[in-house]
């Protein structure tokens, strides 16, 4: 009987969570006050809702994950107030048991074929190990740096793009810093194979390594990601603890030293956007702080999340504009053209206060007052059909798209010393 109790407590323990019956609404918010009704939702805890989109303005739909219970009471809750939604997942689980599936799926396949699917989705373990699959194959081009520790001890690895020089100047990718926008880091997994093999073939990227070094961050928030794996496919943060809280974890993108704690985050620790104890609290965060600012010639800094399909630039903490705004703005919009060029896919351009919402202590406002110029972040696909559950047949279409605004932003630095 104990060693049963045991086991189901162990069983317990290890239980990935479930949302099964959890639904994803679309609210259309079409006034200052539809607005401040569902900012209030934001801060009600009762019904555990999951912004997955923010109230941010009177023109923007807001994606809200609604736990089965309390489906009916936020459904009333609309009703009242004459909002209007669509139900855009019915029920999440089945979306993740296909992900799950999918992935399983994949693994037997790649075992078989001694093979790495750049069109699905992978553990950690899966993609530290193709680092080294690349690194073993491109070893005149790339090399693997180990940059810090996590929180729970895993490693941080930046992969190393470089003809030789020392700290010649240099842009910088991140991708998966919210650990549960997977496409994210599967972009990047793409992006660094796509360096690799046209380095030599493509005369504009191969003039561009002669010159200048690129430093990609596949997995920004490690444990994040494992833990998306292993226990909660929406966890968003690290996984630190909280002092004097059962909450864990803290919102990477709000931890920079960029108007640290001011609008835009939450002081409560079991926010999905909480700002963390002081700046730079979190490990993975110091880690790169580190590094750029021990390299000190990076020109560009550019940090790829998901959804909503945007491109943005500084500031997040503050709606007034940047000095070189009207620079990043073209420049961004040139780049989305090339983006959209490929299949039609529709991106939006502005700085992140403008065409979001307010979000202080973000990584790009911390870059560009470094003096990083060309710092912009990313909102990948989709618009909201899948959210951060993109199938993973959109990988490959998600990652070319990309590529071809990122080059654009890539051949612009390297033309544009400063
Ligand atoms: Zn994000």
């Amino acid at each position: 009987m104990r060693g049963l109790c045991l086991l189901l407590l162990v069983a317990v323990a290890t239980a990935e969570r479930l949302f099964t019956g959890d639904q994803v609404f679309r609210v259309n918010v079409q006034s200052e006050e539809q607005l401040r009704l569902l900012q209030s939702l934001e801060t009600q805890e009762e019904w555990e809702v999951d912004f997955w989109l923010h109230p941010a303005s009177a023109e923007q739909p807001v994606d809200i994950r609604v736990p089965l219970p309390s489906v009916n009471p936020v459904m009333e809750y609309l009703d009242t107030h004459s909002l209007t939604y669509t139900v855009i997942i019915d029920n999440l689980q089945d979306l993740l048991d296909q992900e799950k599936a999918e992935m399983e799926l994949n693994r037997m396949k790649e075992r078989s074929t001694r093979s790495f699917n750049f069109g699905a989705y992978h553990t950690l373990e899966t993609i530290y190990s193709w680092m080294d699959t690349l690194v073993a194959q491109y070893s005149h081009l790339v090399t693997k740096q180990e940059i810090g520790r996590t929180y729970e001890n895993r490693p941080m690895y930046v992969l190393k793009f470089s003809t030789g020089g020392s700290r010649r100047p240099a842009i910088w990718l991140d991708t998966g810093i919210h650990s549960r926008e997977w496409v994210s880091p599967a972009t990047g997994v793409w992006t660094a194979n796509k360096i690799a093999t046209d380095y030599g073939t493509d005369p504009s990227l191969t003039s561009l390594l002669d010159t200048m070094d690129i430093y990609l961050l596949v997995l920004a928030n490690p444990d994040g990601y494992a833990y998306t794996h292993s226990n909660d496919r929406m966890w968003r943060k690290t996984r630190s603890r909280n002092s004097g809280s059962m909450c864990r974890g803290v919102d990477p993108n709000r931890n920079w030293d960029a108007a640290f704690a001011s609008g835009g985050a939450s002081k409560n620790p079991c926010s999905d956007s909480y700002h963390g104890p002081w700046a730079h609290s979190e490990v993975e965060v110091k880690n790169v702080v580190n590094l750029i600012k021990s390299h000190g010639n990076f020109k560009s800094f550019i940090s790829v999340h998901a959804y909503s399909q945007l491109l943005m630039y500084p500031y997040g903490y503050s709606c007034g504009n940047i000095p070189h705004k009207s620079e990043l703005d073209t420049l961004g919009r040139a780049a989305v053209q090339k983006l959209t060029s490929l299949y039609g896919t529709r991106y939006r351009v502005g700085s992140i206060c403008n065409i979001i919402y307010q979000a202080s202590g973000s990584s790009i406002d911390w870059s560009y007052n470094l003096g990083i110029k060309y710092s912009f972040a990313f909102e990948l696909r989709d618009t909201g059909r899948y959210g951060f559950i993109l199938p993973a047949n959109q990988i490959i279409p998600t990652a070319s798209e990309t590529w071809l605004a990122l080059k654009h932003m890539m051949e612009y630095v390297h033309d544009h010393p400063y």
